[in-house]
């Protein structure tokens, strides 16, 4: 039987580590949660930060709970303090600034950091990376209509803010190493899609081009790219993706890979240390197969489970992974994971708005990428809960 009297510690307050403690007091833990966290706002609405809030839409973050909720489920908010830390043995937390918080059970929710470009003339003013609010504030307050904008990665982050910052009337050029946008995620489909609609919205797509010098005074003034051109710049954007923040489990001898392992229900390596969201590694059993996803779905369903796993009880994660990304006025929204599809199957409506893209492998079901197509994501998802076969879809014709 678990001790739900204890003092329970979580690290890291963003959708994992917020879903994690309101959780936890849902599941019966009696004693103490401290929820600490780095940033020193309440835990808030990652997703929009690339979208509306980039476009100067609300006046702050979005929270994920009110303060109320947190007050009403007795949990402590330790916002701007970091855990540099972790001693197992004596079973305590140490803080940036010396402090001590023990615990009796653990959770790590530390979610990833932006990975960084080493290039010369990464140091200048007006280069930025985003992933938080305190990096869309920055970057809003210097997109003016009319500056240059250079988007390095044709990511959902590169694209978001593209679409973005375009439509406040920024100039914009994005940068894509590879052949194309959305290379590493989607088929060349979908990808072909947000070319044309960025393309058709004014944005210069450049493929097979890196940067390899910024160049300014103070401030970046010019993008020095692979190919020899020299882009203007008054603001370079790096969207080149994430890496997890495991080095706290790992200096504390937990097992890591490409992020902190867990099982199933989100237990690591130590009886009393739980992980979840971007910085986990776990097994998936629908998909046959462990990863480490970066979504907000899995973030918060992910904290349900490690939660229940504190109280002693055992509620698997194992849900289908689901994604959304907003452009423009389009909506994409994927059922799915599309890792080892041999073949896709297209539909496109008469108006060549929406477009499902279905991958299938073995002649099954793998995933969709549903753009501007709300219904057949609901679709989608029901297939592949029932591990449809590739025929299913010519019903839907
Ligand atoms: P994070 O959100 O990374 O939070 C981890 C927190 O832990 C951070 O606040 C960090 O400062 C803190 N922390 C780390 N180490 C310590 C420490 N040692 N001590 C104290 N605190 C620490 N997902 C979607 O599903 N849909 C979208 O449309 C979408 N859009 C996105 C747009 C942007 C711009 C970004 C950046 C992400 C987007 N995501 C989207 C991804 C989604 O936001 C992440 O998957 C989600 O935030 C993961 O939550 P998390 O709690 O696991 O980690």
């Amino acid at each position: 039987m678990s001790r739900l009297d204890g003092t329970c510690v979580v690290v890291g307050a963003s959708h994992a580590g917020a879903q994690l403690a309101i959780s936890l007091r849902r599941e019966g833990w009696t004693g103490p949660i401290q929820l600490v966290g780095e940033e020193s706002t309440l835990p808030y609405q990652r997703p929009p930060l690339s979208k509306s809030a980039l476009q100067g839409a609300e006046s702050g973050p979005a929270p994920i709970y009110s303060p109320e909720a947190y007050e009403k489920s007795g949990i402590s908010l330790m916002p701007g303090a970091r855990v540099r830390e972790i001693d197992r043995v004596q079973q305590h937390v140490v803080l940036d600034d010396g402090r001590r918080l023990g615990y009796d059970k653990l959770a790590l929710c530390t979610g990833a950091r932006v990975r960084k470009l080493q290039l010369p003339g990464h140091a200048l003013a007006g280069v930025h990376y985003l992933r938080t609010a305190a990096d869309a504030l920055g970057i809003r307050a210097q997109a003016r209509a009319g500056r240059h904008v250079v988007i390095v990665g044709g990511g959902y982050i590169g694209l978001e803010a593209a679409a973005a910052l375009r439509q406040l009337g920024l100039q914009v050029t994005l940068l894509v190493q590879g052949a194309r946008v959305l290379e590493r995620v989607s088929a060349a489909e979908v990808s072909a899609y947000f070319a044309r609609l960025h393309a058709a919205q004014g944005v210069d797509i450049r493929t097979h081009v890196r940067p390899v010098e910024l160049r300014g005074g103070r401030r970046v003034e010019q993008v020095l790219c692979s190919d020899g051109c020299l882009l203007a710049a008054d603001l370079v954007l790096i969207g080149i993706g994430v890496q997890p923040n495991l080095e706290l489990a790992r200096d504390a001898g937990l097992a890591v890979g490409d992020g902190i392992l867990v099982d199933n229900c989100a237990r690591t390596s130590d009886p009393n240390i739980v992980a979840a969201g971007d910085c986990a590694f776990h097994p998936n059993g629908l998909l046959g197969y462990s990863l480490r996803l970066e979504s907000v779905p899995n973030a918060t369903e992910q904290a349900r489970s490690a939660a229940a796993s504190l109280c002693g009880l055992r509620k698997p994660y194992s849900a289908l992974p689901w994604f959304w990304s907003d452009q423009y006025d389009c909506r994409l929204q994927i059922a799915g994971l599309n890792r080892g599809y041999q073949r896709v199957v297209v539909q496109d409506d008469a108006a060549g708005r929406a477009r499902v893209v279905w991958y299938i492998k073995d002649e099954r079901i793998l995933a969709a990428d549903c753009i501007n197509s709300p219904k057949q994501f609901i679709r989608a998802k029901k297939l592949l809960a029932e591990g449809a076969s590739a025929q299913a879809l010519a019903e839907i014709g």
